[in-house]
């Protein structure tokens, strides 16, 4: 393992404001009542005690991004006779993410098997996933709505980020985990870890034990199948819902979207922007038909993608980082760890496991 390094609490800026020679860095800031990433500036108040409310998936995939610009040309003398210009919208900058949690950042390897999969890769994902890093902070204090540990993560979990910093006396160990987050530790500004290592080795069992025991949700895929069609179970857990999707926005794997143009008639921009499962308009077809007609088919739909239907795809791997933000910011507290564990009980036992890839 590469050798960790030490950052004194007053050296954090100069840090940043060194990383931010070569990247746009992103930091948690308050806005509102809310933490987001924003981009660093000197003199920024961090937030790094609370883990932020929105999810840092906008560094990669923006809430609302432009594909591309297009112009369209009428050939006067032949109105039948259309030419159409393409222009590429801007690349992704280098980015670095810093004071994201692990279940954020573990998020982006649940998008990279949808947009950097063999069949049908992202290429505007896919460069700005090549383009952004993640220094992420380990968490020792994990909140009661937390359950990373649930689903494969921890609160020391590295899926995803290339340096973990862990917070100790005067400042952060910071742990290398791949070969970008090596050479982002070699800076003057660090020191070798030394004894710090151990007091950081501490704190994240700390966090670990804090968390306690995970219920064994194995055959959670399976249960949510075996209760598909019990509408009154889908009813009950979705009564208070108000089907508003700050869950699904605020979410780090929700991956949905859709496009739409803004143009003149003539020219204009293509733009991708998140979409919202839970909304009635989300399956609604031209003819009128809707497939998910009731919030109990959306909700049905949402746990059903996150605990089955993705993991069956993808080699058992949740499509939920147990980050609890769709707990905390759900205005009437729907409770998505509850419905797993309702629906396993209601299926009863004998459900196939699958494993947690
Ligand atoms: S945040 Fe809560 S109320 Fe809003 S759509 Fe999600 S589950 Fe329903
Ligand atoms: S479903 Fe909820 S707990 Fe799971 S990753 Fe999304 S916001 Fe976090």
């Amino acid at each position: 393992m590469a050798r960790e390094k030490f950052l004194k609490q007053d050296r954090l800026a100069d840090w940043l404001a060194a990383l931010g020679e070569k990247n746009r860095v992103l930091v948690p800031r308050e806005e509102g009542n809310s933490v987001v990433f924003r981009p660093y500036a000197a003199g920024d108040a961090l937030v790094l005690s609370v883990d932020s409310t929105a999810s840092p998936k906008a560094a990669l995939f923006p809430a609302c991004q432009e594909l591309f610009r297009f112009e369209q040309a009428k050939d006067p003398q032949n109105p039948d006779h259309t030419t159409m210009k393409l222009f590429q919208s801007r690349g992704a900058e280098s980015t670095l993410v810093f004071g994201a949690r692990p279940c954020g950042v573990r998020g982006f390897t649940i998008f990279d098997r949808v947009y950097q999969g063999e069949k049908h890769p992202d290429p505007y994902y896919k460069a700005a996933r090549d383009n952004t890093l993640f220094v992420t902070l380990t968490c020792e204090h994990p909140d009661n709505t937390c359950f990373c540990h649930w689903v494969g993560g921890g609160p020391d979990d590295g899926a995803g980020s290339d340096v973990l910093a862990t917070p100790v006396e005067g400042g952060y160990v910071l742990e290398p985990v791949s070969k970008r987050g090596e050479a982002l530790l070699d800076s003057p500004l660090l020191e070798e870890a030394g004894d710090k290592s151990k007091e950081a080795a501490a704190a994240r069992k700390r966090g670990r034990e804090k968390l306690g025991e995970a219920p064994d949700i194995g055959n959670a895929g399976a249960s949510l199948l075996a209760v598909f069609d019990d509408m009154g179970f889908w009813e009950d857990v979705s009564a208070k819902c108000l089907s508003c999707g700050a869950c699904t926005y605020l979410c780090p794997t929700c991956y949905c979207f859709t496009l739409t143009d803004e143009s003149d008639g003539l020219s204009g921009k293509r733009l991708r922007s998140w979409d919202n499962c839970m909304s009635y308009q989300f399956c609604l077809e031209a003819s009128g038909h809707n497939p998910r007609p009731t919030k109990a088919h959306r909700l049905r739909n949402r746990v059903g993608h996150k605990f089955s239907y993705y993991p069956a795809l993808h080699g058992g791997l949740i499509a939920c980082c147990g980050c609890g933000r769709c707990i905390k910011n759900c205005p009437v507290s729907v409770d998505i760890r509850e419905i797993v564990l309702r629906a396993i009980e209601h299926a009863g036992p004998n459900m196939q496991e699958v494993s947690n890839g």
